[in-house]
């Protein structure tokens, strides 16, 4: 019986963020050891479920090592990196002697000590189970990939979806490359092209039925089906994490000739640079929200604002007021704002209790030159929850969450969930726990980039994702590159591919 460790380590870094990602940001999201990892991953859309499904349909022993994720935000500092990666090379010492690994990495962590933190967990596994034990890792397509962390694996794959709703199944993927290295009895060969770009394959979007990512996955469909092609992971990038190693690659897994996998790899990497300023969603500036805005007509379904620019789920700080002010610049009524990422007003809010006023400022903490000041009003406490919520729409479909002890205050047609912590929306549910249904709202505002089209689109009028100038915006020329390599597209006019 093959033994075969799975483990998962995944952070998403912003480099722009000021504050430390640490150990206590996994904690809270619960780091799951030994057998625990097997129970929580049974039945849920996440990678390591993939891993196991193949696992049982192939008859190995699955040796469950550790599972740690924290919500994206700044950089993972040293101590807790070391930490975490610690206890599962310690568990991957324990698991010896092994047959396979497994492994669910984000691809853009950055750590103080390490802007390739990926790279450093791989080596550290290769170091354990020494170079006849294949590795194959799942990635999230916002994941900047190096040369040598693509021979360091024998393979790896890329969700192929954004929003990501297709975990599991990316999961399976990567353990059918590790079952079809079995059948072989030989290793195959991980190959990756890339280009000087910031960004390529349209930030992985495909929540259109259009665009350069889905062409992107149909031409490597088409490589995918020469038996010896395993896999293509079409890994779109992560600008924000402003680290040396950045940007779209394409990484082919095979076993035919290094020559033909790179031919393809180039391929892959020559349309991405073709279809560089092509895009399936224009992201829109603030004076466009207001125009849509003013077009609403009420009664209508939801005009859903996209709040790009200050995204959660890519390490921004979540507290920004541009499209608040927007709406209550616009007297807007049955609107919501979800949610906003402000300790001090959440536990004024909660501890003023449900039926209260107060007069408080809320968001723009952080960085108030970046996406909004703080908004001062009078504001009514609605609802106070515990911001549990279990996800039912199609992103990680049946896990659970917590904005924690939060707050729906409302201020005028405007309503406001504050929350405590740094959560991006994602699914119905996280307002429905304070009593909203969403379909019913006019405008919504979701701190999102593209995470909440998969559960919000379908009942939208409209969706526009707004620049609205956090540090999660998508206008390059915003912000100030420390570590990038130069140079790049497109921040520098020189390059030409
Ligand atoms: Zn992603």
């Amino acid at each position: 019986m093959k033994r075969v460790l799975i483990g998962q380590f995944k952070h998403e870094g912003n480099g722009f963020n000021r504050n430390h990602t640490t150990l206590d940001a996994f904690e809270k999201q619960g780091i799951r050891e030994g057998d625990e990892m097997l129970s929580f991953f049974r039945d849920v859309n996440l990678e390591p479920t993939g891993f196991i499904d193949v696992a049982r349909q192939e008859g190995w022993e699955v040796l469950p090592t550790l599972s740690a994720f924290a919500p994206p935000g700044g950089p993972v500092d040293d101590a807790s990196f070391e930490d975490i990666c610690g206890r599962l090379i310690a568990r991957a010492k324990a698991a010896l002697p092994l047959d396979g690994v497994l492994l669910s990495l984000h691809g853009s962590m950055i750590v103080d000590s390490h802007p390739d933190a990926e790279l450093v967990i791989v080596r550290r596994m290769r170091e354990v189970v020494g170079p006849d034990v294949p590795i194959f890792v799942s990635l999230d397509p916002h994941c900047n990939i190096s040369h040598e962390m693509a021979r360091e694996v024998q393979g790896m794959v890329a969700f192929r979806t954004s929003p990501h709703v297709d975990q599991r199944k990316t999961g399976e993927r990567t353990a059918r490359m590790l079952a079809e290295t079995f059948r072989r009895g030989t290793f195959p060969t991980c190959v990756l092209a890339r280009k000087p770009m910031l960004v390529g394959f349209d930030g992985a979007r495909t929540y259109h039925s259009y665009g350069p990512f889905l062409d992107a996955i149909r031409l490597a469909e088409s490589f995918e089906a020469d038996p010896d092609i395993l896999r293509i992971s079409i890994n779109a990038g992560y600008s924000k994490t402003d680290s040396a190693v950045i940007g779209p690659s394409a990484a082919v897994t095979g076993f035919a000739s290094e020559a033909k996998l790179r031919e393809i790899a180039e391929i892959m990497m020559e349309e991405c640079w073709k279809r560089r300023e092509e895009t399936a969603e224009r992201i829109v500036s603030l004076d466009e929200a207001a125009e849509a805005i003013r077009a609403h007509r009420m009664g209508d379904r939801p005009l859903i604002l996209g709040d790009y620019g200050d995204s959660p789920a890519g390490g921004a700080y979540g507290d920004g007021t541009a499209l608040l002010r927007l709406l209550m610049d616009h007297g807007a009524e049955n609107a919501v704002v979800a949610p906003l990422c402000d300790a001090e007003a959440t536990r004024l809010a909660v501890e003023a209790g449900e039926g209260a006023t107060l007069r408080i400022a809320i968001g723009g903490r952080a960085d108030p030159d970046h996406g909004g000041g703080p908004v001062e009003a009078e504001w009514t406490v609605v609802r106070v929850s515990d911001g549990a919520f279990t996800f039912k729409g199609p992103y990680g479909t049946g896990t659970t969450g917590t904005f924690g002890k939060s707050a729906l205050i409302r201020s005028g047609g405007v309503q406001v969930i504050v929350i405590g912590n740094q959560k991006g929306m994602f699914d119905q549910e996280q307002l429905r726990i304070f009593g909203i249904e969403p379909s019913e709202t006019d405008f919504l505002v979701l701190k999102s980039m593209q995470g909440y089209r998969g559960d919000f689109q379908p009942i939208a009028s409209v969706c526009l994702d707004v620049d609205s100038g956090g540090i999660t915006s998508p206008d390059p020329f915003r912000f100030d590159w420390k570590n990038v390599p130069r140079p790049i597209w497109p921040l520098d006019a020189e390059i030409t591919g």
